[in-house]
């Protein structure tokens, strides 16, 4: 196995004795980017050079005995809608394909303080729009476990790059289950935070009301470790919340006590695979023999969650988009007549086909006469949505439940299809739409070969409890047991 697919566990290990050197991993990385991207197409920037000289510096100041973060050496890739400064931040649009932010965000300021080795940037879906990873303007990034298959999306080449033992590590982003769904379907845990936990500084707005950053990792050691480093406070997002950081990775390996599972019944009827749903039932199953208690619980405006979400998400994101109007950021059409002619022009020719499909469901949504009808209604939904979940966690401490209805599907498969695509979003938005944190686990492999991930939902700030239950399942379940992707081998 190459050093970059090792367990963060034992990566992190190996690095804080100084067994290994931070060179030698990030030299690990770059090797095994070199091999493999040209197949998975997972990032649209090597840092190789900035990466290798970080990598030095952070061993030489350890080798003067002076301190290092507590993430030295760690290779890790940050998706491409996180503004690195003075590094092409391209959110996969032509429209920001040279645009080089003035200012990195709060995540990737906390990733270097903490000396991680930030190794590229990865694809995803046109400003984070999408499940597939093929929406974006530059690659249609592929499923190391088989390349037919999407990565899933919008963090897909996050998740692919994960899964392909380039990174151990990586950060996502997750409006509607860009980071939870990416991860099942490449077999890699991935954990979207309260909404609040995480600064969105300098994360490029998609609908800010629901976007939130997370962590990727092969192992769920990995993402308490990336999380611990990502939460916090910070003033620049005014809705970053300003309570204490648990130690997650001190408590990841403690098994949660008198566990209370809840399985949500409408999470497991019709439309859900048959594998899928056995691989919830899998990890319910374990949860039980291991101590808890399962009892069904029901959340019935779940089923109004697609259409809420793509009224909310689409609105917030037509207003958070008017911003790219060629005078401000990005692409700017060359030839014009006056200047409703130039944004007209440069949005139309700088934004994809689904970017162009979500401004104008927002925009109708929000203008005169269909506010009250779809926008303000929706907002009146979501709140019903969240009062399910309220409810639940009066009686459950974590529901269980799939993160998508199928495994992997294969590329260009929906791409004709976006009301399917759509759908497929069920089971992840309301995490979102009620602000609560949810870590996606691997969990099983279909029949074809494709993996399974189960998510795990808690209450707000219940991450801690989300790490360890995850953690549970998969002490139960190693990585190992899910085998690794031919591309490795
Ligand atoms: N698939 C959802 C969408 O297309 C979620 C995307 C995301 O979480 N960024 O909006």
């Amino acid at each position: 196995m190459s050093l970059a697919g090792m367990p963060c566990r034992e990566l992190h290990a190996k690095l804080r004795s100084g067994e290994l050197s931070s060179r030698e991993a990030v030299q690990a990385a770059l090797e095994a980017i070199g091999q493999r991207d040209g197949t998975v197409q997972a990032f649209v920037d090597v840092w190789e050079n900035e990466a290798l000289l970080r990598a030095e510096e952070i061993d030489r100041r350890r080798a003067a005995g002076q301190p290092v973060g507590a993430l030295a050496g760690l290779p890790v890739a940050v998706k491409d809608n996180l503004c690195t400064y003075g590094r092409r931040t391209s959110c996969a649009s032509r429209m920001l394909e040279n645009f080089r932010p003035p200012y990195d965000a709060h995540v990737i300021e906390r990733l270097q303080a903490a000396d991680a080795v930030i190794v590229g940037k990865t694809n995803l879906d046109e400003f984070a729009m999408g499940s597939s990873s093929e929406h974006s303007a530059f690659q249609v990034t592929r499923n190391p476990w088989n390349p037919e298959h999407s990565p899933g999306g919008s963090s897909g080449g996050s998740a692919a790059a994960v899964a392909a033992e380039m990174v151990p590590a990586a950060v996502g982003s997750d409006t509607g289950g860009s980071i939870r769904q990416p991860a099942s379907f490449c077999g890699v845990v991935g954990l979207k935070p309260t909404y609040g936990r995480v600064s969105r500084y300098g994360l490029v707005a998609f609908a800010s009301s629901l976007d939130q950053i997370g962590p990727l990792a092969n192992d769920v050691y990995g993402c308490a470790m990336l999380l611990e480093v990502l939460a916090g406070h910070d003033p620049r997002d005014a809705t970053c919340l300003n309570v204490p950081v648990p130690e997650y990775v001190r408590s990841v390996d403690e098994a949660p006590e008198r566990l209370r599972v809840g399985v949500v019944e409408e999470f497991m009827g019709e439309g859900v695979d048959d594998e899928v749903r056995s691989a919830v039932d899998r990890v319910v199953g374990a949860l039980r023999d291991l101590g808890a208690v399962v009892e069904s619980v029901s959340l019935p405006h779940a089923r109004y969650a697609v259409a809420t979400y793509y009224i909310v998400a689409p609105s917030e994101a037509s207003s958070n988009l008017a911003r790219y109007d060629g005078i401000h950021y990005g692409y700017r059409a060359e030839a014009f007549e006056n200047l409703e002619d130039l944004y007209a022009r440069t949005r139309g020719e700088a934004f994809g086909s689904e970017v162009k499909r979500r401004i104008m469901l927002g925009t109708y949504a929000l203008s005169a006469g269909y506010y009250d009808a779809y926008y303000l209604k929706a907002l009146k939904v979501r709140r019903l949505i969240r009062q399910d979940y309220d409810r639940a966690f009066e009686r459950v401490d974590v529901l269980v439940g799939p993160v998508a209805p199928t495994p992997a599907f294969r590329l260009g498969e929906m791409l004709e299809d976006p009301l399917t695509m759509y759908l497929a979003d069920v089971f992840t938005i309301g995490a979102n739409l009620a602000g609560l944190p949810g870590i996606s686990v691997p969990a099983a492999m279909s029949s074809q070969g494709l993996p399974i991930g189960v998510q795990l939902i808690g209450p707000p700030l219940s991450e801690e409890r989300l790490l360890r239950a995850a953690r549970l399942w998969e002490r139960h379940c190693p990585r190992t047991v899910l085998g690794r992707p031919a591309l490795c081998q």
